[in-house]
């Protein structure tokens, strides 16, 4: 193996486990590289989705169970595994999402209504443990939510 990647195996090559490219800090590729996780294999490609939005920081895919007409996943790239685990490093990512969810709400013409969601923990429901910011809308929600 060159020297140069001995040095720097992940700016050389990317994620270690897909070897697919990042153009990311070495921490973040560290922690986007969780093979275990769902969320994590969508990004990488390894599990099909069917992606609304990408850039450098978040992926968007559409929920595979959708709760409405409009139903979407916006996650880091980077590998949090939710709110409470989230520390003040993460605020601009955890921010950047909801600016992503309003880009799309506008996008997608549900501007009249709808809703941004974490589930926090396994009681609220959240059963992927990668931070996901649900965008739900295209029809009339209830309060408070079940
Ligand atoms: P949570 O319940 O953790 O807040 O949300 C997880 C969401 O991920 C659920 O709404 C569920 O339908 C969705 N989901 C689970 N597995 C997959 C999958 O393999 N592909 C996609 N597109 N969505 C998934
Ligand atoms: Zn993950």
């Amino acid at each position: 193996m060159p020297l140069a990647m001995e040095k720097d195996p992940f700016g050389a090559l990317g994620c270690w486990s897909t070897r697919r490219p990042y153009n990311l800090t070495p921490r973040t590729q560290l922690r986007s590289c969780m093979s275990d996780c769902l969320f994590c294999k969508i990004i990488a490609g390894q599990i099909p989705s069917k992606k609304v939005y990408e850039d450098e920081k978040v992926f968007v895919f559409q929920d595979i169970n959708p709760q409405a007409p409009v139903h979407f996943l916006i996650i880091p790239r980077e590998h949090i595994v939710g709110l409470k685990e989230a520390t003040e490093k993460d605020a601009e990512i955890i921010g950047y999402c909801q600016l992503i969810a309003a880009k799309l709400g506008r996008e997608y013409k549900i501007e009249d209504g709808y809703r941004t969601v974490l589930n926090v923990g396994p009681k609220s429901g959240q059963s992927v443990f990668h931070l996901h910011l649900h965008l739900i809308g295209g029809r009339d929600m209830t309060w408070p939510p079940g």
